[in-house]
């Protein structure tokens, strides 16, 4: 459903060299076509004649009515293409406008801020005012804007100016707060999808092949021409290589906050330390580093919206809190035994005074749903003696 067709170029190929073929036979010195009519006596003065040469060429080289490959060769093009609006045109932005120009699609762009120069270089078309770029009538309206400000950016757009049937998409890292937001300004002539790119500038600058991208169709209307225009865009992503992954917005949230908020805070906690490469670094602290270069490089505000607009954050954030702690705890104790046996001997284990070697247990799965807060430790976990 999603594969890319390799149509266009075939006939893109036939097209190029149909064209090439036809001007090498109307410039071929052996050609046996008769030889043109000689100019009337009013056009024989020898500017009139070099004009004349000069015309004959342009047309000849011109695309010809009846030129059917190069005119389906365009056709299949534009059917693959789209008229998307990027409304957020920062980081995330950008970066999605240069894959999206290079496959072929018209890409537009509006921001607080003024990227017109930035946006000139990446073949986009700059709108500072939102009216002018609704005007437009993108056929899709995709939202890059921060977690934080997509409410208010969202209820600032003209969306009396679109067409009725527009694509509304976004990439939040958080999704049902996208959803929400959506399903309660958008009209209901509006189609919704919801998405999430796993990668962003640094994981994805190489590639985006085998990087997940998450979706949800929240409301796609059914006649085929919104059907076609969804898939045209999902297909933006398949066709680099992505792993295509339908979920629900809130299973994606569960899954984020289990994964990409935790890799967040590590990588955040990390930066705290100034940590520096070292002549004996291992592989694991390579990718330490790594871990930091990734997480620091995005805004603060973007890791503020997974922790302030994903329910499960929160719990996350205990658990690792929790898991600290209990680790702590574990090293201490062993130390506290060991110190106790420098003490007082061995012989007290035998008499049963010390208890047994602390052990961690592991914490209980989260997100059960129940709303009860974080896990509390088992007893095991408690290592005091
Ligand atoms: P960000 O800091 O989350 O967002 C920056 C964008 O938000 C800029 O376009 C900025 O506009 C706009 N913005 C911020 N405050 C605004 C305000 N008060 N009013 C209007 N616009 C405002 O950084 P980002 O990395 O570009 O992320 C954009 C979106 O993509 C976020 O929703 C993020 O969750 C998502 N995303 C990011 C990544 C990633 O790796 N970076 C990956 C997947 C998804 P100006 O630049 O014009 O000020």
């Amino acid at each position: 459903m999603l594969s890319n067709s390799p149509t266009i170029s075939r006939f893109s190929n036939l097209s190029d060299h149909h064209h090439l073929h036809r001007r090498s036979y109307n410039h071929h010195p052996l050609s046996h076509s008769p030889p043109p009519p000689p100019p009337p006596s009013h056009l024989r003065n020898p500017q009139t004649l070099r004009l004349r040469r000069n015309f004959q060429i342009s047309a000849i080289d011109a695309a010809q009515p009846f030129d059917y490959e190069s005119k389906i060769s365009d056709r299949i093009a534009k059917s693959k293409s789209l008229k998307i609006a990027i409304v957020g045109f920062g980081n995330f932005g950008q970066f999605l406008a240069k894959t999206l120009v290079r496959q072929g699609h018209t890409v537009l762009a509006h921001s607080r801020t003024d990227y017109s120069a930035v946006a000139s270089q990446l073949g986009v078309s700059f709108f500072s005012n939102a009216d002018d770029l609704c005007e437009e009538h993108p056929e899709v309206i995709l939202l890059c804007t921060s977690i934080l400000s997509t409410d208010k950016v969202l209820r600032s757009l003209p969306l009396q100016r679109l067409k009725r049937s527009t694509l509304f998409v976004d990439v939040l890292s958080v999704k049902e707060f996208a959803k929400d937001l959506f399903l309660q300004i958008l009209p209901l002539d509006f189609d919704i999808l919801c998405t999430h790119p796993m990668f962003g500038p640094e994981s994805g600058k190489n590639s985006w092949k085998d990087l997940p991208f998450v979706y949800d169709k929240v409301r796609i209307g059914d006649d085929e021409a919104r059907v076609s225009r969804c898939e045209k865009f999902l297909d933006a992503f398949a066709k680099e290589g992505c792993i295509m992954k339908e979920m629900t917005c809130a299973e994606h949230d569960q899954h984020a906050a289990e994964s990409q908020f935790i890799t967040h805070t590590v990588g955040r906690i990390l930066e705290k330390l100034n940590l520096d490469s070292t002549p004996i670094n291992t592989k694991g602290y390579e990718r330490l580093l790594d871990l930091v270069d990734n997480t620091s490089s995005d805004s603060f505000e973007l890791y503020y919206g997974l922790f302030m607009y994903n329910k499960n954050a929160m719990e996350q954030l205990e658990r690792l809190d929790l898991a600290f702690e209990s680790l702590k705890k574990e090293l201490f104790g062993h130390l506290h035994e060991a110190l106790r046996k420098q003490l007082f001997g061995t012989g007290e284990r035998y008499l049963g005074i010390l208890p047994e070697a602390p052990v961690l247990s592991k914490l209980p799965p989260n997100g059960n749903g129940n709303g009860n807060g974080p896990a509390v430790p088992s007893q095991s976990d408690s290592t005091t003696s």
